[in-house]
């Protein structure tokens, strides 16, 4: 006979297939700032030391648990196409999330992220979020970019800020947790204003529309 352990197993094993929400995060930035170990890092809990092939990744699935919700994170990582600034409009589309990477070792990844939060503001929902991030904090000796030009860039552009290693696993996990908390802060922000067009209560002034007389003003 099966005992209550057991059927309780058996129940968290299908609820596995069941999310209350699912996101759509993006990670972005210059080649070789890390996004594919970082993806790795917190997907797989590996880093290969090695250079990573991209080719072949389209996303990789996530669930965790934020405050009582299930929530299931599919988490893009752009297949190379960063490196000619090819990024298609369709890879945008229905992200609620970004993480903009850079890496504390390059400068000129660093000064690419302006251009990166244009172009996360051009294509994406309004309501995105975004957090910036200064991968490979492990090479302190190699340091090119300060936290405190990192924190004041991520201020002017309205963006939380991490520094984290894919390599050492530092600040991986608190990276997307802290996106996840945002994009729910967001949402039940967004709840709470009450906006026709997010809680779908138009009845009212929609139906009243179609049943509109006729208009009055012709002139026959
Ligand atoms: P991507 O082009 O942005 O996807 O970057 P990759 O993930 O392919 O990483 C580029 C290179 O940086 C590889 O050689 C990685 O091993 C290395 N790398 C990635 N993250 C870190 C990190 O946190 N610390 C260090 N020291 N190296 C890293
Ligand atoms: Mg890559």
């Amino acid at each position: 006979m099966a005992s209550a352990t057991d059927a309780r197993h058996a129940q968290k094993e299908a609820s596995e297939q069941n999310f209350d929400y699912m996101f759509k995060i993006l990670i972005i930035g210059n080649s070789s700032v890390g996004k594919t170990s970082f993806l790795f890092r917190y997907a797989d809990d590996a880093f290969t030391p090695a250079f990573v092939s991209t080719v072949g990744i389209d996303f990789k699935v996530k669930t965790i648990f934020r405050q009582d919700k299930r929530i299931k994170l599919q988490i893009w990582d752009t297949a190379g196409q960063e490196r000619y600034r090819t990024i298609t409009t369709a890879y945008y589309r229905g992200a609620m999330g970004f993480i903009l990477m850079y890496d504390i070792t390059n400068e000129e990844s660093f000064n690419a992220v302006q251009d990166w939060s244009t172009q996360i503001k051009t294509y994406s929902w309004d309501n995105a979020q975004v957090l910036l991030v200064g991968n490979k904090c492990d090479m302190e000796d190699e340091r090119v970019v300060s936290s405190e030009r990192g924190r004041q860039l991520a201020d002017h552009l309205g963006f939380e800020f991490f520094e984290a290693s894919a390599k050492d696993n530092i600040n991986v996990k608190q990276t997307f947790e802290r996106l996840v908390d945002v994009i729910c802060e967001k949402m039940s922000e967004s709840l709470d204003t009450a906006d026709p067009a997010v809680t779908g209560a138009k009845q009212g002034p929609q139906l009243s529309d179609q049943q509109a007389p006729p208009r009055q003003d012709c002139a026959c």
